[in-house]
């Protein structure tokens, strides 16, 4: 079974046709599937329009939340074995579905994004886009074109303990292979945004980049934040204890404290820094210990557990 997971916000006069188009892709390729909407607090008349639709799952959130949490909201209740998401204004094509089934069970991938080659969006969003792949790229490795891209399908284990929030459901690959998901890409269509508006503007790049350096830190030290904090505070705590002997040389060798101030200041400097340093990575240990033992998360995930039972079994 397939489920498709939409997120919308005021798409009243997108969602009917993306509805149909949805459906009749489904029909034709014999697929057991159910369409699940979120409608993220729409004010317009886009619950209106869905009511005669069948067979559909609408997910009606209180107030617009962010289409991370929409998305949220529809993958913890999908129940096909396979989640497709999508947007809800028609730039994404559902006759793409079929190659990412394809793409995922060929390649035996847990998931596959599209990569919009041929974009149809404003030539800034184009630019900015690239330059945040870019970044992405170097900083949290995910070797994605177009991680930003709604249209992918996941296996639906890769959702177990995961909870999106903030703006992340664009990294949501970057997370499934720091925990060793196979991640594969296939190139999907793109058209042009026909009606309504886009819900996106400038502030959705800096919203990006503070996500990304969370994820790369969440990458790096999630288990153990003690690492980097406490290796800092050593260095820091080095360096003031050579400051220190520095102070000591400088005040036999007979200089005056008030000539000379900048070496103990220093000491003292690097000896404070350190020891927050060090006193912070303890408790962002403390922290991340009460986060994995409070949530279903787990810094690692299980492929498949076998038992053999011998020959004769
Ligand atoms: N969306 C949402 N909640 C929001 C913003 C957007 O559910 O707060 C939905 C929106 O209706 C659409 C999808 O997320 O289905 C992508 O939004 P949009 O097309 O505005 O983004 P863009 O294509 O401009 O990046
Ligand atoms: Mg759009």
């Amino acid at each position: 079974m397939i489920s498709i997971v939409v997120p919308i916000y005021n798409e009243e006069d997108n969602v009917e046709k993306l509805f149909y188009e949805i459906k009749d892709i489904c029909i034709k390729k014999h697929y057991d599937y159910e369409i699940i909407f979120v409608d993220d607090g729409s004010t317009d008349s886009t619950f209106g329009k869905t009511r005669k639709l069948y067979p559909l799952t609408y997910v009606r959130l209180r107030r617009n939340f962010g289409q991370t949490a929409a998305m949220d909201a529809g993958i913890k209740i999908a129940k096909g074995e396979y989640i497709i998401t999508m947007d809800g204004d028609l730039q994404n094509d559902p006759a793409d579905i079929p190659l990412l089934i394809e793409h995922l069970e060929e390649n035996d991938f847990d998931v596959v994004s599209g990569w919009r080659k041929n974009r149809k969006d404003t030539i800034m969003k184009k630019f900015t886009s690239r330059v945040a792949n870019l970044l992405r790229g170097i900083i949290v490795k995910d070797n994605i074109h177009d991680s930003g891209c709604s249209l992918k399908i996941y296996k639906k284990e890769c959702f177990n303990g995961l909870n999106l929030y903030g703006e992340m459901h664009r990294f949501i690959p970057a997370l499934l292979k720091i925990k060793g998901f196979t991640v594969g890409e296939v190139i999907v269509h793109h058209r042009p945004r026909i009606a309504g508006k886009t819900k996106y503007n400038w502030k959705r790049t800096f919203k990006g980049f503070v996500d990304m350096i969370s994820v790369w830190f969440w990458n790096k030290y999630s288990v153990r934040p003690l690492h980097i904090m406490g290796s800092a505070g050593l260095i820091c705590l080095g360096l003031g204890g050579g400051c220190g002997i520095w102070s000591i040389i400088l005040f036999f060798c007979g200089s005056k404290m008030s000539n000379n101030i900048f070496p103990p200041l220093l000491t003292v400097f690097f000896i404070i820094i350190g020891l927050l340093m060090f006193v912070f990575g303890l408790m962002s240990d403390v922290l991340v210990k009460t986060y994995y033992g409070t949530t279903e998360d787990q810094p690692y995930s299980i492929k498949e557990i076998k038992t053999n039972h011998g020959e004769n079994q």
